[in-house]
């Protein structure tokens, strides 16, 4: 009705008429698609292997059961979803896109760049006139390689000023896929940010699972990754046959003490059994048993309290419905009553999402609200560089408003020269690799009274970070930046497209 002119738009109503706020709390709306089933190179014992479902998810999650009923068309599944948040009052210009199921680069090249391709288009053709088709499965089997690419490089390219524009887009692999080459492909895609997972940094329990990859291969791909100034959102496992919670508590703190690893994300997903699982099998003739609720309860606990400031906690319990699990956890407000417990016992989990300023505004008062927040900068060290976390918060540093990730890599490797080969734009180069504004999301170019989003805090991160990155001796800096915000970067910071980064030379 506002649309149409009936009705004249009140901003009070459509946040009462809000539902999930969750969702949109970051000030990104998040979609998430899944590829069609095809073979994975993982024979995990835990691992879901269902039926017309992409390996690794089981068809009643509900992104699964949306990508199912729409036959895991790419087009589709975008453009629903965009209408289905909007309906629900989620506005949806910036999106953060996920793409999941199974190994992203064990699929065909030419799929993968269709895939992408499709869900471009999907975005951009609310925006024409007259709309590009939308091209099928069997359509692209026939075309060249180039031409899909050539074609996506088109839709991006429109994208940057489309009135839904992806700001991000993760894709999900395994550490054995991550090669040079395919972070290249993966950079074309307009990928800027990897999952990952790991489930367990212990070979004997890889080993044992069946995972097929070791815990060097894993460090070597997160490396590789962050040299390419990638965000890095890795999957730990706890509850795993051959582990315990003391075990798991150890195996969680070397994700922060080994330099190789210090992801920028993690996701916590308890072991579960599903039927479709050989680890059912496992569970039936006694060879696994899960630790039980109170174990794992207090092992979480744990976790949270070993986790770093620059460390975001993005999941905690996979979205499995709890009558398809056989054995393992099965409360689904796991987290809810985590965060409950440690606030009995007066301590705080001190991770990225936790400190977000959208959980914290409820728990601060009027002056801690009002007052200037300060930029805060902290640097850890990882294997090839360091990581600067330069933060926007309040005076007492309970809630971050804002935050940038910068790298500056230091020695240049043998694997680096193979990723310059391929992307000589980021030889030498400081990256940006993540900036994050919270508030509620709000619309492209508007702004809204006591909303976060646009009151300057992106530049004045931008602004430090450049500073430090020339402080410490590099003359240029690239950002991996999401195609639907390289404009923000290039008319608000001068950065110029120099292959699949934003650049900038510092004066
Ligand atoms: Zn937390």
């Amino acid at each position: 009705m506002v649309k149409n002119g009936s009705l004249v738009a009140n901003k009070q109503f459509e946040t009462l008429m809000r539902k999930a706020d969750i969702r949109s709390m970051s000030g990104i709306a998040v979609i998430t698609s899944l590829v069609k089933p095809y073979m994975c190179p993982g024979t995990c014992v835990y691992c879901p292997t269902e039926y017309r479902m992409p390996k690794s998810y089981i068809a009643s999650e509900p992104a699964a059961a949306r990508s199912q009923q729409l036959n895991f068309d790419p087009y589709q599944l975008m453009q629903k979803r965009i209408e289905m948040l909007e309906g629900n009052g989620h506005p949806c210009d910036k999106i953060e896109y996920i793409i999941k199921g199974g190994t992203w680069n064990a699929y065909p090249l030419k799929y993968q760049y269709w895939y992408i391709l499709e869900s471009f288009k999907a975005c951009n053709n609310f925006s024409r006139d007259v709309e590009v088709p939308s091209t099928g499965e069997d359509e692209w089997r026939e075309k060249k390689l180039e031409d899909i690419q050539t074609a996506l490089e088109e839709e991006q390219t429109f994208n940057e000023t489309a009135d839904y524009r992806i700001i991000g887009l993760t894709l999900e692999t395994r550490p054995d896929a991550i090669s040079p080459k395919t972070i290249h492909h993966m950079r074309r895609q307009g990928c800027t940010r990897i999952e990952l997972g790991l489930q367990a940094p212990d070979d004997k329990i890889l080993d044992l699972i069946q995972r097929g990859h070791s815990v060097q291969q894993f460090r070597d791909a997160i490396t590789l990754l962050r040299q390419a100034g990638f965000k890095v959102d890795l999957h730990f496992m706890p509850d795993l046959p051959g582990s315990s919670p003391e075990h798991d508590v150890e195996m969680y703190k070397t994700l922060f003490t080994d330099l190789a690893l210090r992801p920028d994300m993690v996701k916590i997903y308890p072991c579960a059994v599903i039927k479709s699982a050989e680890l059912y099998q496992w569970l039936q003739d006694g060879r696994y048993t899960p630790y039980g609720e109170e174990g794992l309860f207090r092992a979480l606990l744990q976790m949270k309290l070993e986790t770093p400031r620059y460390c975001r906690i993005s999941r905690l319990i996979r979205d499995i419905p709890s009558e398809e699990i056989e054995a393992g956890n099965k409360i689904t407000n796991l987290r809810e009553e985590l965060e409950k417990e440690l606030h009995k016992r007066g301590q705080v989990c001190v991770c990225l999402r936790c400190r977000e300023i959208g959980r914290q505004q409820k728990l601060m008062s009027a002056e801690q609200l009002l007052a200037d927040p300060e930029i805060v900068v902290e640097t850890y060290e990882t294997i090839g560089g360091t990581e600067y976390f330069i933060t926007m918060e309040d005076a007492g540093h309970q809630a971050v408003y804002g935050f940038l990730r910068l790298r500056l890599p230091e020695k240049i490797g043998e694997k680096n020269e193979k990723l310059f080969e391929y992307m000589p734009e980021i030889r030498d180069v400081a990256f940006i690799r993540e900036l994050h504004t919270y508030g509620q999301l709000v619309g492209i170019g508007k702004t809204e009274e006591g909303a976060s989003q646009h009151t300057g805090l992106g530049s004045l991160l931008m602004k430090e970070a450049e500073r430090i990155a020339k402080e410490q001796g590099y003359n240029k800096v690239a950002v991996i930046s999401g195609v639907g915000v390289r404009g923000y970067y290039e008319k608000k910071h001068g950065y110029v497209k120099e292959g699949t980064y934003m650049v900038k030379t510092l004066s």
